[in-house]
């Protein structure tokens, strides 16, 4: 084994000293064989490590596996079109991607390539895809929001820019919506988005697509898809070139928001292409540095320090679970590395209350701190109330009797689910959700019937159009408000509520007794 290694470097340190400038386009291997994904290649001498190959027709190839005989070769195109046998030339470069305003607003493959049918995409200036995380001192806290829209995620779970925060949920439990949604909600905010859809079905991405078109928010989005039938090698490279295109924006002192839809995608191409490869298969046969495949990923989303132009990444990356297991291993692996996690539950998503977030399962670490001072004065109330109003809902719904207390808080609870709940693409401004929280937290939805909040809470935003240019702007802004602020406009609330009141008291009771969704 020793001996091995010795030659192996020894052949290494030749191969370098007799490497002249020229001689890395001269050198030209053979594949020995090819299967779904990879190419095994044989003489290339000098090759480094992630070095780009390029095959014929076009086809390049990152050098993964480098042995002492041979090369195992990630395939960034369609494998049936190599055969073995063919030639493989050395570039002497590692994968880079195109960056630059150019792309806002275009569909891109990770290799740079228009998808979009709108011409070959212009910019001159490139990026490697891996590049290191910005060191602890380049960093800054997390000081600003990033304001998803969604008033159950913006009250209870907020995000600040330079976070990264996981969505994770099983299948088909709106875990794109709400991505979708934050991206929505940027428009006129000056943060860049990119929205990576990594080994997608065609339908889901053309849907997506579509939703940012018809919001007009390509004009600040940049996507790139890999879709289910791409080389597993593209799908791999994906977020890693997203990011890249990321950073650039952010190294400009621009505020970018990126979506990785979805990391569960990525990791099971990496698995396949591990395998491939023949690298050792470790649990759930992903091989050993599944976890520096994400981490290394994450670590780049940051709030850089004012020095260096002060803009940030802030990173949503989406994981899907399976039969609800938070706990399998890919999850837990995002969990400990990103800064809190979203969690949709498929029961409340069934019951329709839609964003499906389970506020007991989800945390923000670090974005309350970014939180606008009018939030955090309604959300501390909002969550504890949410929290008492869940441990009793079980009991209320097998009809035990209760005392007028847990009533009230039932009662209260219901009218707080119903609020928070929210169509999708309709993100909401920042002085609405105040608004309607701030009506919440005081309690002034309690008289109303549960089927008439989403006209009540209407009535609260059009009334929102009396108020003095001054508060109307402190509340936009999210600035703290006084006792006077809050005093008027819980007035203004009661007065344009009235005619939703209920004065039945038997209604409100059925109310509870029917379910309490
Ligand atoms: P997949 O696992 O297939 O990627 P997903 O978890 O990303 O699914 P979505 O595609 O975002 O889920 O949403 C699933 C369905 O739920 C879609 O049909 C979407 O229209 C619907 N949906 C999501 N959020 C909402 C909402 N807030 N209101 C109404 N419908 C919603
Ligand atoms: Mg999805």
């Amino acid at each position: 084994m020793k001996h091995s290694f010795e030659r192996v470097f020894k052949q290494m340190r030749q191969s370098r000293e007799t490497l002249k400038p020229n001689s890395i386009l001269q050198e030209v291997g053979t594949i020995l064989s090819v299967s779904a994904g990879i190419a095994i290649v044989e003489g290339l001498p000098g090759v480094g490590f992630e070095e780009l190959l390029l095959f014929p027709r076009h086809i390049y190839g990152i050098a993964f596996n480098i042995d002492e005989h041979q090369i195992g070769v990630v395939l960034l195109g369609d494998y049936c079109l190599l055969n073995a046998g063919d030639e493989v030339k050395r570039t002497g470069r590692v994968m880079d991607i195109v960056v630059g305003n150019e792309l806002i607003g275009r569909v891109i493959d990770p290799l740079g390539r228009a998808l979009d049918g709108k011409g070959k995409v212009s910019g001159t200036q490139r990026l490697p895809i891996e590049r290191p995380a910005p060191a602890i001192m380049s960093r800054s806290p997390v000081t600003e929001p990033l304001q998803t829209g969604l008033k159950v995620l913006d009250a209870l779970l907020p995000i600040g820019r330079g976070q990264r925060e996981l969505i994770m949920g099983d299948r088909q439990t709106g875990k794109t919506s709400i991505a979708i949604d934050t991206i929505l909600n940027q428009a006129g905010k000056n943060v860049l988005c990119i929205y990576c859809a990594i080994g997608q079905k065609s339908a889901s991405v053309a849907k997506t697509l579509a939703i940012l078109k018809n919001n007009q928010a390509l004009d600040y989005t940049v996507v790139m898809v890999t879709e289910g039938n791409d080389a597993p090698g593209l799908d791999y490279i994906a977020p890693y070139a997203a990011t890249s295109i990321g950073e650039f924006f952010m190294e400009a002192g621009k505020d970018v928001l990126i979506v990785y839809d979805d990391l569960t995608q990525h990791a099971r191409s990496y698995r396949e292409l591990s395998l491939l490869l023949r690298r050792p298969p470790g649990r759930e046969a992903f091989p050993g540095d599944i976890f520096y495949l994400h981490s290394r990923l994450l670590e780049r989303s940051t709030h850089l320090n004012q020095e260096l132009g002060g803009g940030s990444l802030t990173a949503l990356p989406i994981i899907e679970t399976e039969e609800q297991n938070m706990s399998a291993y890919i999850p837990t692996n995002l969990i400990s590395i990103t800064d809190g996690q979203i969690y949709l539950s498929p029961s409340l998503f069934e019951l329709g209350v839609l964003p499906a977030v389970d506020v007991g399962k989800s945390v923000s670490r670090v974005g309350g701190k970014a939180q606008r001072p009018a939030f955090r004065s309604v959300s501390g109330a909002l969550k504890l109330a949410y929290a008492q109003f869940e441990e009793l809902e079980n009991f209320a719904r097998f009809g035990a009797r209760l005392d007028d207390d847990s009533l009230k808080t039932i009662e209260h609870g219901q009218r707080i689910r119903s609020c928070l709940k929210q169509a999708e693409s309709s993100p909401l401004p920042v002085a609405a959700q105040i608004c309607i929280l701030l009506a919440l937290t005081n309690r002034l939805f309690d008289n109303i019937p549960v089927d008439s909040l989403k006209n009540a809470q209407q009535a609260i935003v059009a009334s929102l159009n009396t108020l003095e240019q001054d508060l109307l702007a402190r509340l936009q802004l999210a600035e703290s408000l006084n006792e006077a602020d809050k005093h008027q406009l819980i007035s203004l609330f009661k007065t344009t509520l009235v005619s939703f009141s209920e004065s039945d008291k038997a209604t409100k009771l059925k109310t509870v007794a029917n379910g309490t969704v």
